[in-house]
Order: C-alpha cells, then sequence, then structure tokens
C-alpha cells in the first residue's frame, strides 16, 4: 500500500507503508521512432525502476503506453545489458570480447581517430538514426564532435527523407493538420499506415471520430489490424500509391467536386495538374494498382461528397509508402488532394504525415555546424552504406572508409542489402565503435562497444512528428553499471582528441535549454514535463504555405528546375510486380506489431508473443507453392535468402508477402533477416531507401 505524503512542482513522492522504501515518480518522454512521443511516469523505489506508465496528464498519451514500452523496465534490466566497455578479442564479427577500463576504450579509440584524421578526417564516418528520437542524446554532442573533427557528414535518410521531401515541396515542410482535430473528422482516410501497431494514440482519435458517425479508409497493401477495423480497405499494390491518387483527381474533376476558390486562391499549377489527372481514368489506375476500379471511384465519391456536405475530410498518411522507388511523387500527388476540395478550411481537415516541421528545434545551437571552421565535408547516405563500406578511395568517392561510430542505429540488421552491409563490417581494415545498450547485430562487428545509458537513466528533450509537444525526459534511476550517456562518451572522446572548445564542457540540462532557446518556456517543461506549441488550429484556411509562393505547388518549380518533373506522378517501382517470372511476387517488410525497426527484439516477453519471423503469404500463392501455415520457406531474390515460417494468411493480398520486421538477424532461423532481400536503389526524391519495392520468390525450405 502506498500513501502520497508531499508533492513539488516536479516530482510527486509518495512512500510505502510496508517497506518504507521511498517511492517516486519521475516524468519522461518515450524516445522511440514512432509519431505518438509519449509522456512516460517512471515509478522508482529505492533506485530502481519499476514500472513505466503512460503520463494521464498528458492529452496526447491519455495515460496509455503501447505494448512495447509498457514493458520498458524489462528492457532496462535485461540481464543483457551492456554494463562495461568492450574491446574485440576475437575474428571480426565473432562476437567475442572483453571487458576493458572506459580509460583504455577511451585512450585506444581516440589513437585510432587521431591517426585517421591526421591523414582524412573523411575517413571517420559517424552512423546514426532514431535510435532515441532525443533531441540531446541524439546528435547534439555527438554532432559537435564530428564537425569539430571534420568527419563525414551523414545523410540521415533511412526512414522517411523521400515523404519528407515531397511534402516539403508541395505544402512547403513537415507540416500539417493537428491530430487531435481527427477527433472530429468525418471522413478519415489512413493511407500507409498501421496506425494499431505504430500510431496507436492517433488511432484513438479515429475510434472517437468512427464513434461519432465518421467513415474510416484505409489504404494498404496488407490487410492489417487497422485495416480490418476501418469500414473498407484498399489494398492496393505496393508503389501504385501515386496512380490512386491521380485518379482520384480524375474523378473530383469529373465530377465537379472541386472548391474552386480554394483552388484559385491557396494552389500552384492547378491547370497543369489537371491534364496530369486526366490520363488517369480509373480502369487505369485499376490495371495499375490492382484493386477494382468501382472502388477507386467510391473512394473519389466519399472525398469529393465532403465538399458538398461541407464536412471535414483528412488523411492520415504515414511512411510506409513512401518505401518505393516513387515515394517522393506519391506524397506529392496525395498531399495536393485536400487543397482540391478546400478540406484544409476545417481544422478536422487536411493531411498529416508529419508535425516534426513545426518545432522551432535550434539545430545549430545543439551541434554547432560552426565547428566545421569553413571545412564542406563529404556527405555517406546511410541507406547504401553497404556499397560506401566497400568502396575504394577514388576522386568521386573520396577516401576509403577507415572509420565508423555508429550510435542510435544497428545499421547490420536494418540498413537495405544487409550481404553487403556485413560484407563491409567485416573488414578487417575497418575500426568501428558502436555505442550500445547490447550486444545486437551491428555490436557483433565493433573493435570497441561503449556501454550507453537507456531513457531511463539521462535527460533529454523531445519534439515530435505526431503531435505538437515539447517533452522533457528526467533520469529516473542512475545509469546501470559503467553505462554512460551518449553525451558523455562523446565529451570524454572530444577531451582525449584535445578539443578544447568550451562547447563541449555544456552540460545535459544546458544542452536541454538550448534545444529550443526562448521559444518554449522552460519551466514549464521541469513542472509539467511537456509543453504544447501555440500554433492555429487550421494552418492553412487561408492558404500561407510555408513554400516559396505560399501556395500549396501542385507544380514545384523548384524540381523543375533540378530537371525533375514538376508535377507529381506514377513513377513505377524498380522491381515491378507481375515483370519477372524468376522472381513473382512483391515483398513488404512492415513491422512486426511488437517490434520497433529492430528494438525491442531481444526482449523475451516481446519476442514470445511474435514467436519466430513470419511471411504472410496469400493462400492462392501459398497453395501453387506447396506451403502451407507453419512451414519453414526460404525467401530469396537475386540479393540473397533468408529462411521464416509461413503464415497463409488474410492479411497478404495475391502476389504480395508481407515479410515482418526487423528481427535480429541472430535471432531469426537462419542468422539472417528480410533486408538481406533489399536492395540499395532509392528513392525518386529524398535519397531514401526502397525496402518495399523488391520481387522475391518463395520456395518450401
Ligand atoms: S513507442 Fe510510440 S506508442 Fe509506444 S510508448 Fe513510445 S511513443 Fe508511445
Amino acid at each position: 500500500m502506498q500513501k502520497t505524503i508531499s508533492t513539488s512542482p516536479v516530482v510527486p513522492i509518495a512512500v510505502s507503508l510496508v517497506k518504507a522504501r521511498p517511492v517516486t515518480q519521475v516524468r519522461g518522454a518515450c524516445p522511440h521512432d514512432c509519431p505518438d512521443t509519449c509522456a512516460l511516469l517512471t515509478t522508482v523505489e529505492g533506485g530502481i525502476a519499476t514500472k513505466v506508465h503512460g503520463n494521464p496528464d498528458h492529452p496526447q498519451t491519455g495515460g496509455v503506453l503501447c505494448n512495447k514500452v509498457s514493458r520498458y523496465t524489462e528492457r532496462t534490466y535485461h540481464p543483457e545489458r551492456l554494463l562495461t566497455p568492450l574491446k574485440r578479442c576475437g575474428p571480426k564479427g565473432s562476437g567475442q570480447f572483453e571487458a576493458i577500463s572506459w580509460d583504455a576504450a577511451f585512450k585506444d579509440i581516440a589513437s585510432q581517430l587521431k591517426t585517421i584524421s591526421a591523414r582524412q578526417p573523411e575517413a571517420i564516418v559517424p552512423y546514426s538514426y532514431a535510435g532515441t528520437m532525443g533531441l540531446v542524446q541524439g546528435e547534439a554532442m555527438a554532432g559537435r564532435f564530428f564537425n569539430r573533427l571534420g568527419a563525414s557528414l551523414l545523410d540521415r535518410t533511412i526512414c522517411s527523407s523521400a515523404g519528407a521531401e515531397g511534402l516539403s515541396q508541395t505544402l512547403g515542410g513537415k507540416v500539417g493538420m493537428r491530430v487531435e482535430f481527427f477527433a472530429e473528422s468525418k471522413l478519415i482516410i489512413i493511407w500507409g499506415s498501421n496506425s494499431i501497431g505504430s500510431n496507436l494514440h492517433f488511432w484513438r482519435y479515429a475510434q472517437q471520430a468512427k464513434r461519432d458517425g465518421a467513415k474510416l479508409i484505409c489504404i494498404d497493401p496488407r490487410k492489417t489490424e487497422t485495416a480490418e477495423k476501418c469500414h473498407e480497405h484498399i489494398a492496393l499494390l505496393p508503389g501504385t500509391d501515386a496512380a490512386l491518387a491521380l485518379t482520384v483527381m480524375h474523378e473530383l474533376l469529373a465530377h465537379d467536386w472541386l472548391d474552386h476558390d480554394y483552388i484559385a486562391r491557396h494552389t500552384l499549377g492547378w491547370a497543369a495538374l489537371k491534364e496530369r489527372a486526366m490520363l488517369w481514368s480509373p480502369e487505369r489506375a485499376a490495371a495499375v494498382c490492382g484493386v477494382p476500379a468501382e472502388q477507386i471511384k467510391n473512394l473519389a465519391r466519399d472525398y469529393g461528397q465532403c465538399l458538398a456536405s461541407k464536412q471535414p475530410a483528412a488523411i492520415r498518411l504515414n511512411y510506409g509508402m513512401q518505401r518505393v522507388r516513387g515515394g517522393g511523387n506519391a506524397t506529392r500527388a496525395i498531399a495536393c488532394l485536400p487543397a482540391l476540395i478546400g478540406a484544409w478550411k476545417h481544422r478536422a481537415g487536411g493531411l498529416l504525415l508529419s508535425s516534426s516541421g513545426l518545432f522551432p528545434v535550434d539545430s545549430a545551437a545543439l551541434q554547432r555546424p560552426d565547428l566545421l571552421a569553413g571545412r564542406t565535408p563529404r556527405i555517406i547516405n546511410m541507406s547504401t552504406i553497404g556499397d560506401a563500406l566497400l568502396k575504394e578511395t577514388s576522386s568521386g568517392f573520396g577516401p576509403k572508409i577507415e572509420a565508423l561510430i555508429v550510435y542510435n542505429s544497428n545499421p547490420v540488421a536494418v540498413a537495405p542489402e544487409s550481404g553487403k552491409v556485413v560484407q563491409g563490417f567485416a573488414r578487417e581494415d575497418l575500426f568501428t565503435v558502436v555505442l550500445e545498450h547490447f550486444q545486437t547485430d551491428t555490436a557483433d562487428y565493433a573493435d570497441y562497444i561503449l556501454p550507453a545509458t537507456t531513457q531511463l537513466e539521462h535527460w533529454d528533450v523531445h519534439s515530435s512528428y505526431g503531435h505538437t509537444d515539447v517533452l522533457l525526459n528526467r533520469p529516473a534511476v542512475a545509469p546501470l553499471g559503467q553505462a554512460k550517456t551518449n553525451t558523455q562518451i562523446f565529451r570524454e572522446l572530444a577531451a582525449q582528441m584535445d578539443f578544447d572548445d568550451p562547447c563541449f564542457a555544456d552540460d545535459d540540462e544546458t544542452l536541454c535549454r538550448a534545444a529550443f532557446g526562448q521559444q518554449i518556456d522552460f519551466n514549464e517543461l521541469l513542472t509539467k514535463g511537456f509543453a504544447t506549441l501555440k500554433l492555429p488550429e487550421a494552418p492553412f484556411a487561408h492558404g500561407n504555405f510555408p513554400t516559396p509562393s505560399g501556395q500549396c505547388e501542385f507544380f514545384s518549380q523548384r524540381l523543375a528546375a533540378e530537371g525533375l518533373d514538376g508535377l507529381p506522378d506514377h513513377v513505377p517501382n524498380y522491381e515491378l510486380s507481375g515483370t519477372s517470372n524468376t522472381f513473382p511476387l512483391a515483398m513488404i517488410s512492415p513491422p512486426a506489431r511488437n517490434f520497433l525497426n529492430s528494438t525491442f527484439v531481444n526482449v523475451k516477453s516481446l519476442r514470445d508473443i511474435e514467436g519466430e519471423p513470419i511471411l504472410e503469404i496469400h493462400a492462392d500463392d501459398a497453395a501453387r507453392r506447396g506451403i502451407t501455415s507453419g512451414a519453414v520457406v526460404n525467401v530469396f531474390n537475386q540479393r540473397g535468402s533468408y529462411k521464416v515460417v509461413a503464415e497463409v494468411s488474410k492479411r497478404a493480398r495475391p502476389g504480395v508477402v508481407n515479410g515482418l520486421g526487423v528481427w535480429w538477424r541472430k535471432l531469426g532461423l537462419s542468422g539472417t533477416n528480410v533486408n538481406q532481400l533489399t536492395s540499395q536503389h532509392l528513392t525518386d526524391m529524398g535519397r531514401g531507401p526502397v525496402f518495399y519495392d523488391c520481387l522475391v520468390e518463395v520456395r518450401l525450405a
């Protein structure tokens, strides 16, 4: 039994009357790559975190966490948590390490980096992504370190860059509706997203709208948990979203379901887009998208009639649809739709892909690009790290990569075409340092592994890409074992490298304050844990898009100036369904519900729910190959193969298999995972990966 005995503005304090151990609840933020950015409350008893809850005071979280993060203490106190620095003592990739002191590790690493940087600092490459979304433990001190060093820059493209670029070219940035107003929408199109699995708190708003009479339509090749709960599911072929959007435009035109006044005042390039859309009859789109023409017509009718009835129509777009060759164009085509029916005039109308562009983050104050001191290092694209690691020095590429510092990422598991990624990481002449919580597939290839703190052990501050609140994360418990924060690791490495710039002395609270400067009331973050951005309810009701023209740009002069198509179009996949007899099935690799990218795969209770790596396959495709549920199958193409358990499932449409990811290679059935098959091709915009543009064949193992 516990009783609250006092409160402070910051931390409510309670005491267990049974054990007389102090009990605190510490406010934090979920650090994971998820649009919901939940507010956490961690219960701490006697210095141990015993439970992580959703903060009920934070409206976007509503006291609810997903299944993954509600088990956060299991992850934090995992018996395999890395608690001491490790040095490799076996062959590369063998996973054999011995403990070493921090002092010795820092000296060895700095010595290697000094030698390489004396020759060519660009031969050193940072590799990081959204293992934490925190602005401080992400790229703050790390950015300072690599800028001061003059290391190669990293093009952080692996998740969302095609969609971000498409959105930016159309709406002017990563901007859109406020998520809470979806609760008032009368039509919600959930496009390329399994909200129940990866945007749970948006789904609560959609459910509210549904209870109030809204129609929900899901557009997704896979019949996800979300698709099952919508009124309608449009199971299009992967990579055909632009064709579908252009055909919706065709139908809006054909039936004059258009807000002529909004189009005239607040858009650019309508005459040209109209001509493009007229090329997309429902019959043509039906053949391309693999869905009935009637279903496309009905989608357009539902959308267009919201104009006639003056009801708000909203699109929740997510990044799944942009992981194909034409991902940027698809995003552009979809982002044009709300302007056509004037949906932006309603606060519950419009579109949301990402809200991250709304946050006034002062990245320069955090990462200090001025430390480059006029140098302009080459840029390495993280989505083609396999190829990059295998390149020799050349005038086009620059120096061969000699050192890789990996933090907040697990590229051996998550980067495409992992056969090449592994080959690169296995290079004996590559010096690799990995900052991690666990000995991941990537850490197996390290020369040094440095134990990093988790979100319960450090300060951080967070923006969001699914709502419009800033959140502060306070440390709930002391660092476990000898773990250090990312910031502290880069601080101490900087000292070993003799970088004496005063900015390396900034502590983490100072960095948290610098992230938003005066734009956010830091005292509000300290007392409440979150602060809501002050934004208009319907930001584009009167235009004012953050594009160069201030209009919704159907035609992008910026793209045209680059020699690209200024209008959105359907760009067929590199690996197009129906074009190969050898590899006749399209494969997508959406996340397994209990994993988040490759995080949580080693949390036993979550892996037990997932069981084994699964390939969902339609009954017709399975029957043709003699495959039944539970059979172990080989999935393969020209790049490699991996073994999975087949599940004959209505979640898979004919011609498309779903390889759920992202399993750690060493925890799968054959030491590889789905990325053994994905390619290093890049998207039409944003230089992103094309994970869902991949043809395969499946055979009984
Ligand atoms: S992963 Fe997403 S839903 Fe789960 S706790 Fe974190 S922010 Fe919330």
